[in-house]
């Protein structure tokens, strides 16, 4: 230390030609650094004492300007450095997102992977079981319901990318799916309460049901809800020659188009009745299919209760729910605020797919 000192107090002031203490204990304080930095550094010190040249400054009053001066710069790289740094696309995992009133409806291109444009959607990471009871559905109907349940986690499993039975798991979406619209007295209904609770839904249409009511189908599609096909006149798939089937898939699109301007890419067969030539058929028509992990069953029960129990019982994040919502379901309409409150209560969003 006595060297450095030493050597400190030989410096002199460059305009007074003075020993200077300031400029001595700036030497003192960064006597490793090498002439050039040093001379840097020393400048900018300098330049902040201006004023007082030649002077006696306290190192109590120089120091904490001189580290001001020096670290100015240096937040700056920094905050730009953090901006910089590219980002990591992260999905948030569990738990689910928080409500927002303002964000119900998130727009058709980030609620799935699946969009209008033709984007190839994801494959969820995990294949759900299918749920979902009926009193009114027992004995050997419901054995019928098991295997056929059974048979297509199968082959989804088998046709990822495909065929869906719900959606990702990860993104926290729930997806409303209502079939067999548009019905002249329910749609309108399910319409109002899905807008009055401003979420997204998903709409499975006949062709038949299309052309029944055009001006419905226009509501569903200009309050921005999604539209996919559901046959022509909800004969089963797999009963049909791929003939007719690829013409069914046509005429419902063409119709469809004409109605609202665009096409769909999405299609669930009546009854999800499904087999290796069905899908194969269907995906070389660019369609991808969507059956359900939920099945509120509202097409069988007496008590609307049960239709929300089976939501209650089995939701799980990417769930796709089975609903109707021709005119031979009315329970459906009268039990859906509550299913979407209860929905949201558990911290869902509402996608479409
Ligand atoms: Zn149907």
């Amino acid at each position: 230390m006595g060297k450095l000192f030493a050597w400190s107090e030989s410096h002199r002031h460059p305009k007074t030609k003075r020993s200077c203490t300031k400029h001595s204990k700036f030497f003192t304080i960064f006597p490793k650094v090498n002439r050039r930095t040093r001379r840097s550094l020393y400048l900018m010190f300098r330049n902040s004492h201006k004023n007082h040249a030649g002077k006696t400054i306290p190192l109590t009053v120089g120091l904490p300007k001189a580290l001001l001066l020096f670290s100015l710069p240096l937040c700056v790289f920094l905050i730009l450095s953090a901006c910089a740094q590219p980002q990591e696309p992260t999905e948030p995992l569990t738990p689910p997102p928080a409500i927002s009133a303002d964000i119900d409806i998130i727009p058709q291109t980030e609620t799935h992977d699946h969009t209008a444009s033709g984007a190839e959607p994801t494959p969820p990471d995990e294949i759900y079981e299918i749920a979902g009871t009926s009193p009114g559905v027992t004995g050997q109907a419901w054995q019928n319901m098991t295997d056929w349940r059974r048979q297509s986690v199968q082959y989804a499993a088998q046709h990822r990318g495909r065929l869906y039975i719900n959606a990702n798991t990860s993104t926290g979406l729930i997806y409303l799916t209502f079939d067999d619209g548009p019905g002249s007295q329910n749609t309108p209904q399910i319409i109002n309460i899905l807008k009055e609770y401003n979420i997204a839904a998903t709409f499975f249409c006949t062709g038949k049901s299309m052309e029944a009511h055009p001006e419905i189908i226009k509501q569903i599609a200009g309050n921005g809800f999604a539209i996919g096909l559901h046959g022509w006149d909800h004969k089963r798939f797999t009963a049909m020659s791929e003939t007719e089937l690829i013409h069914q898939i046509e005429q419902s699109n063409e119709l469809l188009h004409s109605l609202t301007g665009r096409f769909t890419t999405i299609t669930r067969p009546p009854y999800g009745d499904i087999n290796e030539t069905v899908i194969e058929t269907l995906a070389a028509q660019n369609q991808k299919v969507f059956l359900w992990s939920i099945d509120t069953m509202d097409w069988a029960q007496k008590d609307p209760q049960d239709v929300l129990r089976n939501i209650q019982d089995n939701l799980r994040p990417g769930d796709i729910i089975l609903m109707h919502c021709g005119d031979g379901q009315p329970l459906t309409a009268r039990i859906l605020p509550d299913i979407i409150q209860y929905i949201r209560d558990q911290g869902y969003l509402f996608g479409q797919l």
